[in-house]
């Protein structure tokens, strides 16, 4: 996206790419993400907007639907967190609120109306909000890139990088590439990359953040309608650490559950961290989703 971006305003762009574009090892592979605004920190929300708008804008440009619009609907429950002002969804929903961005509260009667699917106290809807279909963002991107005249370098390996006068030249393995502009977007890799910066010493305290579970739930054919990006806008109870994002038709094959502890937020059950997920911690389906009826969920393997 930083080459997409960057192609208009240079003569040439080249990406230098390690091993190649949707590298499932990449923390942008994978069918779906939440594209939210719903965070405690303002700062980030507003970025998260902002963000947002140059989804709206490629999106629009490349004539492919790729951001779902489904909203994303903090879930709470008194028996789980009993001081619901104090949960992740008041807290975030306050930030909403103060950055007024748009939104909506449902009381236990309200939530039941409208999403049937959960068992929950409120509902703290995140209304600009839902998730990207990353398949379709590659394959715009992709295309996009080289509609832009942009190189993409696949199995490129960086050897070393020189700084003479203004201009930059960085060594691969498949030969020199000198530029004006060097923009570092390795994500976890970002630290190697300094690494070869003659005279920088910044590094960043990055590390790996994944869910310790992401599963997909498979209704029966009979409910998938009550299950689909139509319907179910992407769901999260931060405070127990879950997540999950609906059934998109055609495009991924359930409703996606990720057991998730995100750094800023102190789960509610004693003992329970990233690597050693708490056994007292209720089960999805009895903390948050309640599918009418009864509804025989099928575990599949995870496909982030
Ligand atoms: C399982 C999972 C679920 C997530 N869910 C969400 C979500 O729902 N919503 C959300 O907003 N965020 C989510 N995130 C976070 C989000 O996906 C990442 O923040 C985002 O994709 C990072 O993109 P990136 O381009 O910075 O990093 P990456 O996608 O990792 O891209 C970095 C690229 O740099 C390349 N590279 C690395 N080192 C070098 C090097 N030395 N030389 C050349 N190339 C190099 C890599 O090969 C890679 O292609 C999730 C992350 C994970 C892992």
């Amino acid at each position: 996206m930083t080459a997409y971006y960057a192609a208009p305003l240079a003569e040439a762009v080249t990406v230098l790419e390690r091993s190649r574009v949707g590298d499932p090892a990449t923390a942008s592979f994978g069918l779906t993400r939440s594209a939210r605004n719903d965070y405690r920190d303002p700062g980030y929300a507003r970025l998260a907007f902002e963000a947002r708008r140059l989804w709206l804008e490629f999106q629009e440009r490349s004539g492919e639907p790729m951001l779902v619009d489904c909203g994303c609907l903090n879930l709470a429950k008194s028996s789980v967190t009993p001081d619901l002002n104090n949960t992740y969804a008041a807290q975030s929903f306050a930030v909403l609120e103060q950055l007024q961005l748009r939104r909506e509260v449902f009381s236990a009667a309200g939530l039941q109306e409208r999403f049937p699917q959960f068992d929950a106290d409120g509902g703290w809807l995140d209304v600009d909000a839902g998730f990207i279909d990353v398949v379709a963002v590659t394959r715009a991107l992709r295309r996009a890139l080289r509609a832009r005249g942009v190189r993409v370098a696949e199995n490129s390996v960086l050897r070393g990088i020189a700084r003479s006068g203004r201009a930059w030249s960085v060594t691969t393995d498949s030969g020199l590439v000198d530029c004006d502009v060097l923009v570092v977007t390795a994500g976890l890799g970002t630290n190697d990359v300094l690494e070869l910066v003659p005279g920088c010493s910044v590094r960043f305290p990055l590390r790996p953040a994944r869910p310790l579970q992401s599963k997909y739930f498979i209704p029966p054919a009979r409910m998938r309608g009550l299950f689909t990006e139509a319907v179910l806008p992407v769901f999260a109870y931060l405070d127990i650490g879950i997540y999950g994002h609906p059934l998109y038709e055609g495009k991924t094959p359930g409703v996606k559950i990720g057991f998730y502890h995100p750094p800023d937020v102190t789960l509610v059950w004693d003992g329970c961290s990233p690597s050693s997920p708490c056994s007292r911690a209720p089960s999805t389906t009895s903390a948050a989703l309640r599918p009418p009826g009864s509804l025989t969920a099928t575990r599949r393997a995870s496909q982030r």
